[in-house]
Parts: structure tokens; C-alpha cells; sequence
């Protein structure tokens, strides 16, 4: 359920970004309605990412992660390993040197 707002959600933006590249102005009275696609659907994914997602800190529930290096793979070369301060979340980044 949660899943399909987050759809939903996207679409909504998506469908308000493609109707305002459109410029469909002229041709049909839109109004506001790309706007209010764009502006709800943001609305509505950040909450449904606050109440999917468990981390304790809300910024990181909206994918907005503070991660710090922590060190490296050493069985890949340029594999580095990051861990966000808030939430302990790691990820891998590969650099090139
Ligand atoms: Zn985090």
C-alpha cells in the first residue's frame, strides 16, 4: 500500500513536469494543476519515505544521509566504505584514484 503512494507520488511529479515542459498553456486552460502535481506529489513522497522508512533520524528517512568515509575495501582497490553518522546506514563508493 505504502509502496503504491510512493507511485503514485512520482508519477504525480513526473506527470507536472512533463505538462509544464509541454507548455500546454495555450492549447488547454491548466491553470495551476502542474504545480499543484508537482508541489502534492513531493508532499506526498516525503510522507510516505517518513513512514516507510525506520531510521531514527527524519532527514535520513527522506534519503538525505551524512555519511563519513570510514575506510576501505581491501580486497578491491578503490572500493571505500562509508557509514552515515545519524543513522549507521553503509554504503560502498567506488573512487577512481
Ligand atoms: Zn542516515
Amino acid at each position: 500500500m505504502l509502496s503504491k503512494i510512493k507511485i503514485i507520488a512520482s508519477t504525480a511529479v513526473l506527470i507536472g513536469i512533463l505538462l509544464l515542459l509541454a507548455n500546454l498553456d495555450d492549447a488547454y486552460n491548466l491553470y495551476n494543476i502542474p504545480y499543484f502535481l508537482i508541489g502534492g506529489g513531493i508532499i506526498l513522497l516525503a510522507v510516505s519515505l517518513l513512514v516507510i522508512n525506520k531510521e531514527k533520524s527524519w532527514l535520513c528517512r527522506i534519503g538525505w544521509h551524512r555519511y563519513e568515509q570510514v575506510g576501505r575495501e581491501f580486497d578491491l582497490p578503490g572500493l571505500y566504505l562509508y557509514r552515515c553518522e545519524r543513522c549507521q546506514k553503509e554504503k560502498k563508493v567506488v573512487k577512481a584514484v
